[in-house]
């Protein structure tokens, strides 16, 4: 295979750590920026032995300048916990915004191919079920989710503007809830919160009665539809979701982690969080269709217990 130069904004985080080494594994030159927000140093510390990588601090909503010749450009950048993104909303619309903006101008000097991180987010509280491509969503544009989903769902507009007035190469994919090892231990998102309270033996936070739904995808069937989607032709744009379809409400959920760490801990109600999507789950026919054949694999039991290996390496139980 023709060695490639890559940039992935957000390469510090969670699925963009992931990505990075399947690059380098796949023998291409990585360039990951990163202004660690939400991202860690201790999940790149392996990928610094690779010769083709570079890690740069940089925050993509200033523009990025690179001497070489880009191939590919991925934007993972953007805080994706709704605790990280609510923390800090203006910043969090500013990088799916400006950051967009200002990646997409660098491939368009490059003439490569742009990959934009979306979200099922798009959809929000969906009236449809499960979302399709198709449905346009139902998001409260004033809540307090907005300044994320309303975000990612402007820099799909503008990877679709930027292909119709540029011909830039833009591919756009939705990924619906996505886990595995590289979660921070307070990132806040459902998988890395039960797994860490149910090691510690703590209390099990259900927001609401626990009814609500989603479809969770392990982090190694979202990498193979990454890939398979920048495998398309130069004129399909998606957007695609990428997804497991396999559904669980978030009471299953918890119950099934709290099975599988043999742990103590009791369940315990908090209020639901406003404007919290009542069910998630991804149509992929589209998916299957134009990328080859894609499904997800990996099953919800088979892909928690690698998480909750990653998490008890990385924070010892007080029972250990
Ligand atoms: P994450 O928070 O672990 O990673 C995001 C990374 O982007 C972090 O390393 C953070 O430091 C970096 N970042 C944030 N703002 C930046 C900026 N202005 N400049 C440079 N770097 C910046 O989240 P993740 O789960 O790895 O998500 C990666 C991408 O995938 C995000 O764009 C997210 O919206 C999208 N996504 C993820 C999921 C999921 O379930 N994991 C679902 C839907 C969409
Ligand atoms: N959730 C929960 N307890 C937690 C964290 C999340 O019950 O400690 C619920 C949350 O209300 C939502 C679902 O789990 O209904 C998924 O939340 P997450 O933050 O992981 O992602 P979202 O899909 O909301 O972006």
């Amino acid at each position: 295979m023709k060695q490639k130069e890559i940039l992935v904004a957000g390469g510090a985080g969670f699925v963009g750590s992931h990505l990075c080494r399947r690059l380098l594994d796949d023998g291409h030159k990585v360039i990951c920026i990163d202004n660690l927000h939400t991202g860690q140093l201790n999940n790149i510390e392996s990928l610094l032995k690779y010769p083709g990588y570079t890690f740069i601090k940089h925050d993509i909503i200033y523009p990025f300048k690179y001497d070489g010749h880009l191939n590919e450009i991925y934007n993972l950048a953007c805080p994706a916990s709704p605790k990280d993104y609510q923390a800090q909303p203006i910043q969090t619309i500013k990088t799916s915004v400006i950051g967009t903006m200002n990646l997409l101008n660098l491939a368009e000097n490059n003439h490569c191919t742009f990959l934009q991180a979306s979200t099922s987010e798009v959809y929000g509280d969906a009236e449809i079920h499960p979302q399709s491509e198709n449905y346009w969503g139902n998001v409260n544009p004033i809540g307090i989710r907005a300044c994320y989903d309303e975000g990612k769902r402007c820099a799909e507009s503008l990877c679709m503007d930027y292909h119709r007035q540029f011909g830039t190469k833009v591919k756009i994919i939705r990924i619906f809830n996505t886990y595995g090892p590289n979660m921070r231990v307070d990132d806040g998102r459902v998988i890395s919160n039960f797994i860490v309270q149910a090691l510690r033996g703590d209390d099990i936070t259900i927001y609401g009665d626990g009814r609500q739904t989603r479809s969770f995808q392990y982090i190694d069937d979202l990498l193979s539809g990454i890939s398979k989607m920048m495998q398309t032709s130069d004129d399909f744009t998606g957007p695609v979701n990428i997804g497991n379809p396999d559904e669980y409400s978030i009471l299953e959920l918890a119950e099934m982690i709290l099975q599988l760490t043999n742990s103590p801990s009791k369940l315990e109600t908090h209020p639901m969080p406003i404007d919290d999507p009542k069910c998630r789950r991804p149509d992929i026919s589209l998916a299957t269709t134009m990328l080859n054949g894609w499904k997800p694999k990996i099953g919800l039991e088979e892909g928690l217990k690698g998480t909750i290996e990653y998490f008890k390496e990385i924070h010892k139980p007080i029972s250990a």
